[in-house]
């Protein structure tokens, strides 16, 4: 556990920071499943334990590991994305001024818009590609916490998280990012000037579609931190030690699999990039697309393993397309090991800014050439 400093990411995350457990030896860690720990007869709970809302042992992990990887001093392991991106909301007060994007994953959308009228807290939903934008919905005073997410679900809209930070400092405000997407392998928000750093656990960290988690990673561990330790302790979005458990054995091989998964994107965007049964192919990896720049700019080592396909023929073509897809799977969610494919716009409702003929597609870490050509018949087919 000593030099972990100079190591670098993959070793951390392969031998989850190199902790071995003290009595057994144990590599991989137990699973601590007790709620509760006894008091020394003096009352005092010396352990640092008194019960598993506050924390769990089997915490420690994956929350230095994950706060290792984006260079933050600490993070928090919340029962899910939602949970986690909710309890950091939970901190403002009635009055704050909340700026988030327009495009961004649509539950946590849906949410903040109906919980910042029922608190009083004023919300602009912006082009976050657009730093005018940005700037120009600031209130001086009021803006409490800016918040992105890059590249964001599902239109893959990229934030210049350096300048976005800077805007929000010069307001007084947090700037948060969800960066699910892009995983600390291709992106270190903290580092180029984020406040706090958010992920859905459920998807890339994990990597095996089978927990659902959140986290939050922090720049400073100051009082505001200690507000979001207390909210996640009195609110109780706490995940469970099997998870936490499967999380830490997941993250172990974040780097393999980001790093396939990112291949594998790449070259299927480029493969589907002038198919003629297609209207516009939407990665930010591609050199004519929107973000590519600004992607390039802070994105290291690739730009995500997550595309969306816009099918000629609009929402009917798009579904038809999906229903042909013997390789990729059916399915909601992202970051797994395995390629899915989604309509959004069914899923998102009619308020969704989603085109109706746009595919999500998680890419996965299987041959690509299985990938491709499973999407090749499927539009052949349509
Ligand atoms: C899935 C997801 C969330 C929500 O996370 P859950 O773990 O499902 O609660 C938030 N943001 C993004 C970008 C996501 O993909």
């Amino acid at each position: 556990m000593s030099n972990d400093k100079k190591l670098a990411p993959e070793t951390i995350a392969a031998q989850a920071l190199g902790w071995i457990e003290p009595t057994t030896r144990a590599i991989s860690p137990p699973i601590h499943v007790s709620s509760t720990y006894e008091r020394d007869e003096d009352g005092q709970y010396r352990s640092g334990r008194n019960y598993s809302r506050t924390d769990n042992p089997s915490y420690d992990q994956p929350e230095a590991v994950l706060a290792a990887l984006e260079g933050g001093k600490a993070a928090l392991l919340f029962s899910s994305g939602m949970a986690a991106a909710t309890t950091l909301f939970q901190t403002l007060k009635p009055g704050d001024h909340i700026i988030g994007p327009k495009v961004m994953y649509w539950s946590l959308r849906n949410w903040l818009v109906a919980t910042a009228e029922k608190w009083g807290a004023g919300l602009d939903l912006v082009d976050m590609r657009d730093l005018s934008a940005v700037k120009a919905a600031i209130k001086p005073g009021r803006t409490k916490l800016i918040w992105a997410e890059t590249p964001a679900n599902p239109l893959w809209h990229v934030t210049d998280i350096a300048a976005a930070a800077e805007i929000a400092h010069a307001a007084g405000a947090r700037f948060a990012v969800d960066s699910t997407a892009a995983t600390p392998v291709l992106t270190k928000p903290l580092a180029l000037g984020a406040d706090i750093v958010m992920h859905s656990a459920t998807k890339y960290l994990n990597g095996h579609s089978d927990v659902i988690a959140g986290a939050l990673v922090t720049r400073e561990a100051d009082a505001f931190w200690e507000q979001i330790k207390l909210l996640r302790l009195q609110q109780g979005g706490v995940l469970g030690p099997f998870e936490a458990w499967l999380l830490l054995r997941g993250m172990r091989t974040l780097y393999p699999r980001v790093r396939m998964a990112v291949a594998n994107a790449q070259f299927l965007a480029e493969k589907l990039a002038g198919n003629s049964r297609l209207e516009e192919v939407l990665y930010p990896g591609l050199p004519d697309f929107s973000g590519h720049a600004v992607a390039a700019r802070q994105m290291h080592g690739g730009f995500g393993g997550m595309l969306s396909i816009r099918v000629k023929g609009g929402e009917a073509a798009a579904v038809r397309l999906a229903a042909h897809v013997k390789v990729w799977k059916r399915a909601t969610s992202l970051g797994g090991v395995e390629s899915l494919m989604e309509h959004r716009a069914s899923v998102e409702g009619p308020n969704s800014p989603i085109p109706k003929d746009l595919l999500r597609l998680s890419v996965g870490v299987e041959d690509r050439g299985d990938l491709l050509a499973d999407l090749e018949q499927a539009l052949q087919a349509n």
